[in-house]
């Protein structure tokens, strides 16, 4: 919107904004997530911020969208689907794994106390932490990294989110999960996967399957390799 008068900024805003309701309208609640503290976020994050300005007009479209580096921001619907499934509190701690464009991260930072979340490209890291500082989001610590080993200085964590696809679900991320601690990952081969909520029990994992899906590749230590 670069050489827009102030008349048209503001109008570029409120389509967004339009954009934005539609896609909480017709995408999530239609969808059947019922959190409405989420959906206010949703409708509040600027998600077209996350992607390059080519690719504005597409921001709030069902479906991911590049974001350079051979990754993709995820559909607007996977990442409530996600979110809804941590059952976050006001209180907890998070850790993503996977930070892309950061959107993902900017709503776990408006519902949880604060959010650990690592990126393998510096790139993608460096973009991400400028949007969040953009939208004042200050309770994130970013680490660029091989996030399939977890974080673990900071553990144990209520919540753990993983957006990229694993062959299996990394043990040091089962171990950095606090009792009583939820991880939603996506698990499976390198073109589709299984969306699994996991609930730690004292030594008990209780697994369960939120449906298909397909993620790039976690990649390091505990994903596919490097
Ligand atoms: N949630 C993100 C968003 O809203 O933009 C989308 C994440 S994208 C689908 C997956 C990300 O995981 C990519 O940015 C990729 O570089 C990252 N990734 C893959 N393996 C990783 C690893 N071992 N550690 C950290 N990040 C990793």
């Amino acid at each position: 919107m670069e050489g827009m008068g102030d008349a048209g900024r503001a109008r570029g805003m409120m389509d967004f904004h339009v954009a934005r309701r539609k896609m909480v309208e017709d995408q999530i609640a239609a969808r059947g997530i019922k959190d409405q503290r989420l959906l206010e976020v949703m409708l509040e994050i600027p998600r077209h911020l996350f992607v390059d300005e080519a690719m504005w007009s597409q921001a709030y479209n069902d479906h991911p969208l590049p974001i350079g580096e051979k990754q993709t921001i995820s559909q607007p619907y996977i990442v409530a689907l996600m979110t809804e499934a941590l059952d976050l509190r006001p209180k907890d701690r998070v850790l993503e794994i996977g930070t892309g464009s950061g959107y993902q991260t900017a709503i776990l930072a408006k519902l949880a106390d604060w959010v650990y979340t690592v990126e393998r490209i510096r790139n993608l890291a460096i973009r991400a932490r400028k949007v969040l500082d953009r939208l004042h989001l200050y309770n994130v610590s970013l680490r660029i990294g091989d996030g399939s080993e977890g974080w673990p200085e900071h553990s144990p964590y209520d919540a753990i989110i993983v957006t990229a696809g694993a062959p299996e679900f990394p043990q040091p991320l089962v171990d950095q999960l606090a009792d009583g601690g939820r991880m939603v990952i996506p698990v499976g081969d390198r073109y589709t996967q299984t969306l699994w909520k996991v609930t730690k029990r004292g030594k008990e994992l209780r697994k369960e399957d939120l449906g298909g899906c397909r993620f790039v590749d976690l990649l390091g230590k505990y994903g596919w390799g490097l």
